[in-house]
């Protein structure tokens, strides 16, 4: 119901004698009076998708495994349960009925179960170098202060220090030459590979030297099972209009102060308010209609009828009135400056910056 426009007058006379100004509104052309109405309405619908049937192969004979999951013989009739409320719910999965079949693996490189392995050519071994950098002198002309690792004596004059600094005590097996070689690699730069043992091979690290591998898609089972598979989804899908007043407006208006009028529908059937303004309704009305695969809904509108009051003689206010937590009938008023007055004090306020700069340019050149 709507609050009548001698309500609203009568309740903002209350509030203007309540502050020592008795005037009586309740007569032509004494008051302009305008309404509008805010809203904070909100829906939540649940839907059910029902996803495109795919092939699955998975590894191995696993038809009684598959055979127990819950199945469906037609998508579209298929019964499912919607989650109820509107949290994430998890998706359901269902196997056509009748699609699972035990098959023998069909790719072309799978014996049985096993392919050869790719990394060793199926030989079990890979090279591997026969040598490696000597880490003591870095391989480099280190390795003999004498020849450098060249075998030719004298080719290279050891640093005036290189003697004390370094222990260098065994004798150069390429120049022969004392004191003078890598105690590693003993002037040869290199060492024999660790891994090999200078073998030049080693064992294949993919197959473990096995020569096969297990095949993947099969498991190393050499059997596949194959079958059809869907997923259902249960989507939440949240949508909103609102209707908000001038920021000014906002802390008296706020759901905890105002009596906002709230009504839920639960149902596509369910009717928008009688008194809910026209142009609110339209604004909702699409909003409600039902979407593809729409199961549940709750959806929840609030609105708040405000009017708007000007005193024919009093254009420095305007009083807003709307249904106070009070009680049912109670109308609460509160006034705000006019436009005019908001203008006026903010032009006030602008002069006042451009006083304020002009003093402190006079100031400052007169300190100066
Ligand atoms: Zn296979
Ligand atoms: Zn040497
Ligand atoms: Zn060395
Ligand atoms: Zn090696
Ligand atoms: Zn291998």
């Amino acid at each position: 119901m709507t609050t009548s426009d001698e309500d609203v007058l009568r309740a903002v006379e209350r509030y203007l004698s309540g502050r020592g100004r008795d005037v009586r509104l309740v007569v032509p052309t004494t008051a302009r009076l305008t309404r509008r109405t805010l809203l904070d309405f909100r829906i939540v619908r649940r839907t059910v998708v029902r996803g495109r049937p795919v092939p699955r192969s998975i590894p191995g004979k696993r038809l009684s495994e598959i055979s127990k999951r819950p199945s469906y013989t037609d998508l579209a009739t298929h019964p499912v349960e919607v989650p109820s409320g509107f949290a994430e719910a998890t998706p359901v999965t269902l196997v056509l009925e009748g699609s699972v079949a035990e098959t023998p693996c069909r790719d072309r490189d799978c014996d049985g179960g096993k392919v050869d392995c790719t990394e060793c050519g199926a030989s079990g071994r890979v090279d591997c170098p026969k040598t490696v950098k000597c880490r003591g002198c870095g391989g480099g002309v280190d390795a003999c202060w004498s020849c450098a690792g060249t075998e030719k004596k004298g080719t290279r004059k050891p640093p005036a220090n290189a003697r004390s600094n370094q222990a260098r005590t065994d004798w150069c097996r390429l120049c022969g030459e004392h004191d003078v070689a890598c105690p590693k690699c003993l002037g040869k730069r290199t060492k024999p590979c660790g891994v090999c043992k200078g073998k030049g091979f080693r064992t294949c690290d993919t197959c473990d030297g096995d020569k096969r591998l297990k095949h993947g898609p099969c498991g190393g089972s050499g059997f596949v099972t194959t079958f059809t598979e869907v997923e259902i989804r249960f989507p939440v899908e949240r949508d909103k209009v609102r209707v908000r007043d001038l920021p000014h407006l906002w802390w008296p208006t706020s759901p905890s102060r105002a009596s906002w009028r709230e009504k839920r529908l639960t149902d596509v059937t369910d009717k928008l308010p009688a008194d809910l303004p026209d142009t609110l309704r339209a604004r909702v009305e699409p909003k409600l209609a039902l979407i593809n695969g729409e199961a549940t809904r709750e959806a929840t509108l609030r609105y708040l009828p405000v009017a708007r009051v000007t005193v024919v003689d009093d254009l420095e206010w305007v009083y807003f009135a709307f249904p106070d937590r009070q009680g049912p009938d109670a109308l609460k008023v509160v006034r705000r400056p006019s436009k005019q007055v908001v203008l006026r004090v903010s032009g006030i306020a602008a002069a006042s910056v451009v006083i304020a700069v002009l003093v402190t340019v006079l100031v400052v050149s007169a300190i100066g």
